[in-house]
């Protein structure tokens, strides 16, 4: 019985796959700073990615800021990840870019990425990456980010909203239109969506992605958008709007605990068990916590 439920699922792509998160371990060789414990990120990490090994799972995301500044520091974590048994897909965080100017061309080649922004497909569930640096003060940007930074900074300053902060960052027209046909394409194929970016955009806050409000009315117009996931506030959040999970995943640099979870995810489910400072959820697919 049970080989049929198993053949059954396979055929309709309805297989329970499990991730691996973990956030903003935010490494570098520097002294403890209020709650924030840097020198305790690279045990954390090591010991996170043997977890992750043992308890094989399907694909692992880190949700951006592996460093908090220093080209240096990336000597010291990337080979943290190389012991992993899956390669590590990395999502792109403020502090990521926290380099001198001329070294800001290396990042994306030494994470193995050749854009900030991707998608991946594991059995029916499409993650979908998104780079919220692409509009920021730190990332690389171009004449045409430029402009668009200042539009939207204007928008912000003038609505006096909460997000206006140089810490957060923004998605830019053409990376948005990227995301729009990413979208249609996982909507048209029955996949189930999870899109991931290092900036929250819900429930409002002062860490919030610069255009959050353009996001939001974009994603809740897509019914195969299951969840969001993020870090950057370090603390943890959760909120739900019209469908759609947004899950803030706590810090891993903060205090002497650890923070990260393996994520199940089931037809009906999202089933989020926490290590150290990260809570369990069991958040049923379109139904609030
Ligand atoms: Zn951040």
């Amino acid at each position: 019985m049970f080989c049929l439920v198993a053949i059954l699922s396979s055929v309709f792509g309805q297989k329970t796959i499990t991730i691996g998160i973990f956030t903003d371990n935010q490494y570098c060789n520097c002294a403890v700073t209020g709650v924030r414990n840097y020198p305790a990120s690279l045990a954390k990490l090591d010991s996170v990615i043997r977890f992750f090994n043992n308890s094989k799972v399907d694909a692992i995301f880190h949700l951006g800021d592996m460093i908090d500044n220093n080209f240096s520091s990336y000597d010291s974590v990337i080979p943290c990840y190389r012991k992993s048994a899956i390669p590590v897909n990395f999502v792109l965080g403020n502090h990521d870019y926290a380099v001198r100017e001329n070294q800001k061309e290396k990042i994306l080649p030494l994470l193995g990425l050749s854009s900030g922004y991707y998608q991946k497909i594991v059995g029916n569930w499409e993650f979908i990456v998104l780079n919220g640096d692409d509009l920021s003060f730190f990332g690389p940007q171009d004449k045409i980010q430029k402009q668009e930074i200042n539009s939207l900074l204007t928008e912000l300053m003038s609505g006096l909203r909460k997000n206006f902060m140089p810490w957060n960052g923004g998605i830019s027209q053409f990376q948005m239109n990227w995301f729009k046909a990413q979208l249609r394409e996982a909507q048209q194929a029955g996949r189930n969506v999870i899109v991931i970016c290092h900036f929250p955009v819900y429930p409002l806050s002062s860490y919030n992605l610069w255009n959050d409000r353009e996001l939001i009315s974009l994603l809740t117009r897509y019914s195969c958008i299951k969840a969001y996931f993020n870090g950057h506030y370090h603390p943890g959040n959760y909120g739900f709007y019209k469908g759609i999970h947004f899950v803030n995943f706590s810090g891993m640099v903060n205090t002497t605990e650890s923070a990260y979870a393996l994520v199940t995810l089931t037809s009906d489910s999202i089933l989020i068990k926490g290590f150290g400072r990260e809570p369990d959820r069991r958040l049923k697919i379109g139904q609030g916590e």
